[in-house]
Order: C-alpha cells, then structure tokens, then sequence
C-alpha cells in the first residue's frame, strides 16, 4: 500500500550536540501527535549512531544522504551501506541533485549504490529533477526518464516497489521557489505513469514519490493534497523542529 513520507535531508548543518537538540525537541513536538505518514531524518554521518539511539522509542526513522557502492576497501573517506545498516539506518538518500553536480556522480554509479542499499536490506530514496535550463527548453520529462530508468536499472519489480522517488526539481532546491502544485503533479504523474511501464501497475500505485524543493509548511498542504505526490524531502526547513513539525502534520 502507498504510504506517505516525510524526509529531512539536514546536508552538511548541525554537530553532534546541535544534532541531538533537534531530535530532542522534534520528538516532544511529535509525541502527542497522530502522524500520518512515515518520519524520516537524514542527519551528517557522524550523528547517526547518537541519533539512532535518541529514536529508539519514537516512530522517527534514520537515514543516510549518501553512502559508497562497494562492500568495503580502500576508499577514504567513503561509508559503505553495511556501515550504515549497522547504526540504525533504515534509508539513504541516492542521487540527490547536489552529489550529481558537486560531487560528479553518473546514473550509472547511482544504479550501483541503489543495488547496494537493497542488498544491505537499507531502502534508497532515489532522487531525481531537471534544472531550469532543461525544464524551460522543454525536456523535464526526458531528464525525468532517463535518470529514473538509470537509476532503477536491473531491479527487480519489488525492489522498486521499494524505492522512494524524490523528485526535486533543482531550480526549487533552496531557492524558495518552489514549483506550484499543479507543476509538481504532472511530473509525479508522468513519473507514476513510467514506473507502470518499467515494472507494473500495481508498483506504481504502490511506490511512494516524495516531492522536494522549498517545501515549508505554508505550502506543505496544497503540495501534498496533489494525488501522485505521496511525501516530501525537505532541506531548509527540517532544521527546525516546529517547521519540519508542520510539514509532517500536513498530510
Ligand atoms: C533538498 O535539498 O533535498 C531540498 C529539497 O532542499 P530545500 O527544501 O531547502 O529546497
């Protein structure tokens, strides 16, 4: 069954002490709270453990904004899935915009670091979106498929049952502007309708597709009322507890 999920990327923000404060206080703001949809935080690596230990009695779930797509070996600086499974995490973030242009990751190495997560039992929230450029020349939905395909390549119709989308359109990321609803929607449903194609109808109306890209709580309920858009992966306004609050309280 399709489910809802809301995702905090925190990137490179919060040390160790700041990182438990803010899962502090995200849990008393959640606790009385009826939730309907999955919690997710993706703070630094370094904070995992700490923070694994802090949701053990809460319904919040871990997750990485990265990892490498070997088992282990001499890659310095790199964390492999396994490492991850073994703190807590139940997530990674794959392919987000900022590790493709930054950090110069291809679909295909992507395509690797999703197989691996599923053979480390973590579940990739697999990112994807056009820049501006793209979606004003008109090939949002080609750069769409494209990454997608890549991305999902060789997996099995469960293991993509299993993958959440983030589609983000880059123009919208940190930049408060966000796409409006009716945007966002054509793209979750020409999404929807390309995983009906690749793997069945059944994965596609199953499979949860977040949208990111300035999602606040001022906009979080229209975006999300859209009926193909199933969560979000929020940056900016995770990092504070009463924000990422109101977005989670809007489904
Ligand atoms: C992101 O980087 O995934 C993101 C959506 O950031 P923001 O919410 O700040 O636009």
């Amino acid at each position: 069954m399709r489910k809802y999920i809301i995702a905090g990327n925190w990137k490179m923000q919060k040390d160790l002490s700041e990182a438990i404060q803010l899962v502090s206080e995200l849990k008393s703001e959640l606790a009385n709270k009826t939730l309907n949809a999955e919690v997710v935080i993706a703070p630094p690596y370094i904070s995992l453990e700490a923070i694994s230990s802090l949701i053990k009695d809460s319904a919040i779930k871990l997750s990485a904004q990265n990892m490498h797509m070997a088992d282990s070996g001499a890659f310095t600086g790199e964390v492999s899935a396994q490492m991850l499974k073994s703190v807590g995490c139940e997530y990674v973030i794959l392919g987000h915009s900022e590790r493709r242009t930054i950090f110069g990751e291809s679909d295909d190495m992507i395509n690797q670091k999703v197989k691996q997560a599923f053979a480390n039992d973590l579940n990739p929230i697999l990112c994807c979106g056009e820049t501006l450029e793209e979606r004003e020349s008109g090939t949002t939905f080609n750069i769409i498929e494209g990454q997608i395909r890549a991305g999902l390549k060789d997996l099995d119709n469960s293991q993509i049952e299993n993958t959440v989308i983030a589609y983000e359109p880059i123009w919208a990321i940190g930049t408060g502007k966000t796409a409006s609803p009716e945007q966002a929607q054509e793209v979750h449903a020409f999404i929807r309708g390309l995983l009906s194609e690749i793997a069945s109808k059944e994965v596609a109306d199953n499979i949860t597709i977040q949208y990111g890209g300035s999602v606040k709580p001022e906009n979080a309920k229209e975006l999300l009322s859209q009926p193909d858009i199933d969560g979000a992966l929020v940056g900016g306004a995770c990092l504070k507890a009463d924000s990422f609050t109101g977005i989670i309280t809007s489904v």
